[in-house]
């Protein structure tokens, strides 16, 4: 990397002041500015001030951004500029530009984008996805539309019932692209991209950039504008992260007393599996804590009518595995808990980018037992920090007290703000300063263990 040596942006913080530039110095048609100015979006993300103006030109794009940058918009509004010049109605089973999306929850989301900034154009869009009939959605394409945002599966189907051509495909754009290939989509989004024809705009987005995507994009990409606003694998900035050093048995005691003991409004939990997630939902709903689950065992309605409580508060826990949560979009989320280390260090990475939003700050927790240690060390190593150690009554000794110290001694990076769990009043640290570490003994005589 980087693929192209013609551009390469480098923008470090995602909401970094671009208060000098506004939509309308950015080229955008005025329905499209209208749409932004009634959404309340004032002025561009970094992204999208240094991609839409060179999507407009035509020119290809490679984003290495997490979802909460803008990214969305930034390729949703110079496609529907694009569209809304071209002239007539898409011939039946084509559409002109096509969004590969890893999951549902994400095409859904990005559909509803393209319809709030259309809303003042004559563009049509279809968006397609498994886990529900097909038949809506074949009525949809068949027809022809500008815009078909897809899951590769339901996508593959669709071609291969011979429902939808992609001939007449202008623009591609494959979003999440490391979520895309960690599902196992490669051979789909190769046989798509067969597909398409060869003179296209192309725009590839992904949060991390590991050796496999970089040839992917470079086998994909015309002379791309690069914009890198993140740090590669960088965790969120604006995140205050801690760690709990837990036995397994004694996580869900843990989040309970979390939850009982601390302001946590909106607080999304990660577990690696289906069953620990309802394991989870289980114990907490015992305590009349309002919770649900969202994961792959779940109906397309099940997540949605989930998601819309945990967005309107009615839910004050949302569970989730980390399929089902990626590119979900929630405004206001206070508290993520890996209540489980996930097993691929950039997933640590998503997961705690569901907090922080939007120029927002926000908390992050991980619960980490014996076991989970080394994938500890795997992420510390990724985000290239020390995760400061937060010491509880459930609190277990670190194996590891000359590393520990280490982050004691700032290697970590310095937060701000204490997390809520810290510094809830009249409660004070378990076990003394951040970073240190207390002998197993010692915590027992401490009677932190519950039995
Ligand atoms: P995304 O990275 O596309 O998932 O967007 C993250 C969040 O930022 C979404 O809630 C968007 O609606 C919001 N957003 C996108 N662009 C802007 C903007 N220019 N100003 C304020 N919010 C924005």
């Amino acid at each position: 990397m980087p693929v192209s040596d013609r551009t390469v942006l480098l923008i470090r913080s995602e909401f970094e002041s671009c208060i000098l530039t506004h939509f309308k110095d950015l080229g955008l048609d005025p329905a499209l500015l209208k749409a932004l100015d009634q959404r309340g979006y004032q002025t561009p993300t970094p992204i999208q001030t240094a991609a839409i103006p060179e999507l407009l030109k035509g020119s290809d794009l490679l984003g290495i951004a997490q979802t909460g940058t803008g990214k969305t918009a930034a390729f949703a509004l110079p496609i529907l500029d694009r569209l809304s010049k071209l002239k007539g109605r898409p011939d039946r089973g084509t559409c002109r530009a096509l969004i590969l999306s890893p999951t549902r929850e994400l095409a859904a989301q990005i559909g509803e984008s393209f319809r709030t900034y259309g809303k003042f154009l004559r563009v049509s869009q279809a968006t397609v996805f498994g886990g529900v009939s097909i038949s809506s959605q074949i009525r949809a394409v068949g027809q022809g539309v500008d815009i078909v945002v897809a899951t590769p599966g339901r996508l593959v189907d669709l071609i291969d019932r011979r429902v939808l051509s992609l001939a007449k495909v202008e623009v591609l754009v494959l979003d999440e692209v490391d979520q895309m290939l960690d599902l196992g989509f490669i051979h789909a989004i190769r046989k798509i991209t067969g597909l398409l024809p060869a003179k296209r705009q192309n725009l590839f987005f992904s949060a991390t950039m590991p050796k496999e995507i970089a040839g992917l994009a470079a086998a994909l990409l015309r002379d791309p504008v690069c914009v890198e606003i993140t740090p590669r694998a960088t965790t969120v900035e604006r995140v205050n992260q801690s760690i709990i050093h837990v036995e397994t048995r004694n996580k869900l005691a843990l989040l309970l007393n979390l939850l009982e003991q601390n302001a946590m409004p909106r607080t999304l939990v990660f577990t690696r599996t289906k069953h620990g997630a309802d394991k989870v939902v289980k114990g907490l709903i015992q305590k009349r804590i309002e919770t649900a689950a969202i994961h792959g065992n779940k109906s397309q309605s099940q997540r949605e009518r989930a998601l819309a409580s945990f967005k309107s508060s009615r839910l004050r826990v949302l569970v989730a595995t980390d399929i089902a949560a990626r590119g979900i979009d929630i405004d206001g989320v206070s508290h993520v808990v890996n209540y489980d280390l996930p097993f691929v260090p950039d997933s640590y990475v998503h997961r705690i980018g569901r907090t922080a939003r939007a120029g927002a700050s926000g908390e992050a927790v991980a619960f980490c037992d014996h076991e989970e240690r080394p994938l500890l060390r795997d992420i510390e190593r990724t985000i290239r920090q020390k995760i400061p150690v937060t010491q509880h009554a459930m609190s277990i000794a670190t194996p590891d007290p000359g590393e520990r110290s280490g982050a004691a001694q700032g290697h970590h990076r310095p937060h701000q703000n204490q997390p809520s769990w810290r510094k809830k009043p009249g409660q004070k640290p378990q076990g003394g300063a951040r970073g240190k570490w207390r002998p197993k003994q010692q915590q027992r005589q401490g009677g932190g263990q519950p039995r």
